[in-house]
């Protein structure tokens, strides 16, 4: 299943949906590209659930995703008290993958959460298989 993400309230919609089913803003006129620098942006955002929604989005883009990597690093850092959160952006950043991404990993091996700690761990198995 594809989703949207409203760029106007945050609202996940059905991939195939032209107009946000909660505030009505038109989905379709977007370019991929300018998505992705929504939610990029929305990244920053001051409410947690909203990050979280992003944070599941960009896990479902993978490699197209590839882009926010630098942003998701920095949403870590930001949400040093929700290990929860924490634990997602690692799960996102291992879909989204590339080379750069083991040495953050392996930076956070020692994460005093072990909640962290499991979804590196997690993800460095996932990149061992990987190509
Ligand atoms: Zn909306």
């Amino acid at each position: 299943m594809v989703y949207k993400y409203c760029p106007a309230c945050y609202a996940l919609n059905k991939g195939e949906e032209e107009i946000c089913q909660y505030c009505g803003q038109n989905l379709k006129a977007r370019k991929e590209e300018d998505y992705l620098d929504k939610l990029i942006w929305a990244l920053n955002h001051r409410d947690k659930e909203t990050v979280a929604r992003v944070v599941n989005i960009l896990k479902m883009l993978g490699p197209q995703a590839y882009r926010a990597l630098p942003a998701l690093e920095k949403a870590f850092q930001n949400y040093e008290k929700d290990p929860y959160l924490q634990a997602d952006i690692i799960l996102a950043l291992g879909e989204i993958g590339g080379y750069e991404l083991r040495d953050f990993l392996f930076s956070l091996k020692d994460h005093p959460s072990i909640i962290v700690q499991k979804a590196v761990c997690q993800v460095l198995a996932q990149l061992g298989r990987g190509p």
